[in-house]
């Protein structure tokens, strides 16, 4: 006891000697002696060198880094082809859909047209998917919705861009065109509403950049980690690291099932011309 005591009793003599040791300027704000200081480099101790990270050479603008994939740089569907199964409205077809998929990789080559640089939608020919898979991502995608004062709502340019086939963030006009906050453009579709509406109208091209997390699971095939999404709509944070409840789903609410820790990233046909362009991805 009588240790323990002399031992505070040192220590609480040590602690009023350090803070009355410090100079103080007129408004009691303590100042550092930096010269003092050169002999001990305190400061070095939270210094991390390594590991060095590697050197990218960033692009202008939109233009792809130096280790970027590209999926698709205006002149061929080379990357992408047209999955026999796609993507399911509700989650016992999400479930039904992924378990065919994983069965049988069946697809056909991508129908949709390539024009001016950019790739379209051809209605009804389905969605396109990567025939490469990928898990955590950052990607780059520009896209227009075509000027339609006939269309709205969910009807004006809709799209979406499905990782792995399964986390879809909306593409849609969104640009005054009325709809359901986490189902406008930029949302995670009936999950999360953007933080803002960052939309340009329709006929001008805009841009996402998206960092996507997968989800982990364990060997039982419960959930580790959910999925992640941060994004950029037109240079605007809209999500900022947002949660999955798990797969998009146009009906009922949502859970994870377990799956690969790769599959193809899926853009939607959902009836409507939207075009794309200039799409890379980095894998993380
Ligand atoms: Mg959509």
């Amino acid at each position: 006891m009588k240790k323990i005591y002399l031992f505070a009793l040192l220590t609480f003599s040590l602690c009023t000697i350090h803070v009355t040791a410090q100079e103080l300027d007129e408004d009691g704000v303590i100042i550092i002696n930096w010269e003092a200081l050169q002999e001990t480099k305190p400061y070095e101790k939270s210094e991390v060198w390594e590991p060095i990270p590697e050197k990218v050479s960033p692009g202008y603008l939109t233009q792809a880094p130096s280790d970027a994939t590209i999926l698709f740089d205006g002149k061929n569907l080379d990357h992408w082809h047209h999955p026999k199964f796609g993507y399911g409205a509700r989650m016992d077809q999400v479930e039904s859909v992924l378990t065919a998929k994983l069965r049988a990789d069946e697809y056909k080559p991508a129908a949709w047209q390539i024009k001016d640089g950019a790739m379209i939608v051809q209605p009804g020919s389905g969605p396109i998917e990567t025939k490469k898979k990928f898990g955590d991502a950052q990607l780059h995608i520009e896209w227009l919705s075509p000027v339609d004062p006939g269309k709205s709502g969910q009807y004006y340019s809709n799209s979406g861009i499905f990782f792995m086939g399964l986390y879809e963030i909306q593409v849609l006009n969104s640009y005054e065109n009325e709809t359901y906050a986490n189902g406008q453009a930029g949302s995670i579709y009936k999950q999360t509403i953007p933080l803002v509406n960052a939309s340009r109208p329709p006929g001008e091209w805009q841009s996402y950049d998206i960092v996507f997390t997968a989800p982990t699971f364990k060997a039982d095939g419960t959930l580790q980690s959910p999925a992640s999404m941060t994004a950029f709509h037109n240079g605007v944070l809209i999500q900022n690291h947002t949660i999955l409840k798990g797969p998009g789903v146009y009906i009922g609410d949502s859970h994870y099932i377990p799956h690969p820790e790769k599959l193809p990233l899926l853009l939607q046909d959902h009836g409507d011309m939207v075009r794309f362009r200039n799409i890379w991805i980095r894998e993380l």
